[in-house]
């Protein structure tokens, strides 16, 4: 059995529950699997779904939070957070749904939504209308919801309410099917027992095939989950005449992780003031966003806004672009020539990749933000500037300092209000809306249509590592849009070259006998028997404590692997979240 006779199965088929047509009650597959990941482990004070840790929270207490939140935030900034969690939610679980059942049956793969949400004690999903095809780009699902927790815990906590309230629901169910399709699918409740009907009735479908859909996606649609993270004192995201700042500059600002969310409140927090603010982050987060964004909805968003990448610039150069040029100052300089500075006077000047200033522009620096003067090159007279500096770096600037390499007062003088943006492995949840957002953005960029994307290139999107980050990211959805054919499901082959290609899923035979992708934890060989005992019977000569045994196989898998967790964890037979847990904790011992 290879992977290719599995994916093709998969992407070609379809689904189709109907239970009038059929004559028969539509049935979702057994969750015995996805049960067996649910695991109580109390003598640690832990429970673990799949390699998630996990709390039970009794519906009152779930009430108390709802109203609470509906109290603080109002009803439209409730709805708007826990629609997003809830999205979120969804987006993980098509990630475990492709782990746990990618070469089975689309419907059971798709089964794992509403029977996580059941597991979960959310809701009980009865099936009315099922019809997917990821070929022909055809989503439509019904569904109704019986005795839906949230609807409880909303009448408990607001009493009866005259529009449909089972928010975090309908976020994960978008978020689901989102993620596991590669396409925006919207869900709305068409009856909610929140507002006193005798159930809740459900439909997804894509986006476009719905009508008024810009209620909805105030909440949904990626822009506003970063937007719903600023609204706090100003309007969100608009410039200083009230203009919304338009989408090509809020590109990379999509995600509704909490480090993305955590990265932008402090954006909001930091804009309104003038301090200094140093971005912190690997290439391709989307610094130079990040900064744009800080001038938009900053004091000087109606004054300009000026980048300089200060590794693009020859060193001879730098003093030169930074503090402009008095005329004959050199040879060639033949006209008096403004700099960045003088260029950002009452604006923001950005300056990337700050660590590999040279010494002499360190201390030029240093003077502007201290005497709020500069002098050109070739002159001596000083100009006053008013800029606000924004610099970004993604090598470790305080080790810099300690190394010699970067001045501590300047350092100081820059880091007054440092974000750190995340690599995109460490915000995988926003994995799936970026795609989407990236999805819906280079169709209309390439005048071209396609259907999605295939099970397999969902599940290389999901399961990459993206050194690149999200810039990376980008560069595949565009490359795979281009590739694919015409109103055709994006491939994984459209996106990875093969020599980039993340690893294949390992297949393995479970024990009823099917062939499945094993999860992490699964992927190692059954250990043989007398190498095991070879190295328990050295541990107990040595007197070596089974901790010491266990932190060495650790430090050297990570070693192995050159530092890449996810393989790590492969080597060690545990999942990646595993892996990261027990190195937290050696640290803090
Ligand atoms: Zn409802």
């Amino acid at each position: 059995m290879n992977t290719q006779g599995m994916d093709t199965r998969f992407e070609r088929a379809s689904i189709r529950i109907d239970a009038e047509g059929q004559g028969a009650v539509p049935k979702l597959s057994d969750l015995r699997d996805i049960a067996a990941r649910l695991r109580f482990a109390p003598q640690d004070g832990r429970i673990w779904l799949d390699d998630e840790r996990a709390v039970l929270l009794r519906a009152s207490v779930f009430a108390a939070l709802r109203r609470e939140l509906l109290e603080s935030l109002g009803v439209d900034k409730a709805r708007a957070l826990l629609t997003r969690i809830g999205y979120s939610a969804g987006a993980r679980d098509a990630s475990l749904a492709i782990s746990l059942r990618g070469s089975r049956e689309l419907i059971d793969v798709f089964a794992v939504g509403p029977q996580m949400h059941a597991l979960e004690g959310f809701v009980a999903v009865e099936p009315i209308r099922i019809d997917i095809d990821v070929e022909k780009g055809v989503h439509y699902v019904e569904q109704i919801w019986h005795d839906s927790m949230e609807a409880s815990a909303h009448i408990e906590a607001a009493g009866l309410a005259t529009e449909s309230v089972c928010w975090m629901q309908i976020g994960y169910a978008s978020g689901f099917n989102s993620a596991l399709f590669g396409r925006p699918i919207l869900f709305r409740e068409m009856s909610c027992r929140g507002a006193g009907d005798p159930h809740c009735h459900i439909i997804g479908k894509p986006v476009d095939e719905w009508c008024d859909v810009e209620a909805d996606l105030r909440f949904l649609s990626p822009e506003d989950f970063v937007n719903a993270a600023l609204v706090r004192r100003r309007t969100p995201f608009q410039d200083a005449a009230g203009a919304p700042v338009s989408a090509s500059d809020t590109d990379f600002m999509v995600g509704a992780s909490s480090g993305f969310l955590s990265a932008c409140n402090k954006l909001q927090q930091v804009a309104g003031t003038n301090a200094a603010v140093l971005l912190l982050g690997e290439t391709g987060v989307g610094k130079e966003r990040f900064a744009k964004m800080l001038h938009r909805v900053s004091r000087r968003a109606a004054e300009p806004f000026v980048a300089l990448n200060c590794a693009a610039i020859p060193e001879n150069l730098l003093e030169a672009e930074l503090f402009g040029v008095e005329r004959g100052a050199y040879t060639g300089a033949g006209e008096a020539r403004k700099g960045r500075f003088e260029r950002a006077d009452r604006g923001t000047l950005f300056l990337d990749e700050i660590g590999t200033l040279n010494e002499a522009a360190q201390a030029k620096l240093l003077r502007a933000l201290q005497e709020r003067e500069i002098e050109r090159v070739g002159g001596s007279a000083s100009r006053s500037v008013d800029v606000r500096v924004v610099a970004a770096t993604n090598v470790d600037l305080a080790a810099a300092v300690k190394a010699g390499q970067f001045r501590a007062d300047l350092y100081y003088r820059l880091n007054v209000f440092p974000i750190r943006i995340p690599p995109l492995r460490e915000r995988r949840d926003d994995i799936a809306l970026l795609v989407n957002h990236f999805l819906t953005k280079f169709m209309a960029a390439h005048g071209k249509r396609v259907s999605g994307f295939t099970h397999r290139a969902i599940a290389a999107l999901l399961g990459y590592d993206y050194p690149g980050n999200v810039r990376e990211l980008e560069n595949l959805i565009e490359r795979g849009i281009i590739m694919a054919p015409e109103s055709k499901a994006i491939d994984r082959h459209h996106l990875f070259q093969p020599e980039e290609a993340p690893p294949e899923p390992i297949l393995g035979m479970d024990p009823r006998g099917s062939v499945r992708p094993l999860n992490p934890a699964e992927q190692t060989v059954e250990p043989d028997e007398t190498a095991v005992q070879d190295i328990v019977e050295r541990a107990l000569d040595l007197a070596m404590p089974l901790r010491a045994l266990e932190r060495g196989a650790i430090r050297e898998a990570v070693k192995r692997a050159g530092g890449n967790l996810s393989h790590a964890a492969r080597l060690l037979g545990m999942s990646r979240a595993q892996l990261a847990y027990r190195l937290e904790k050696d640290k803090e011992e």
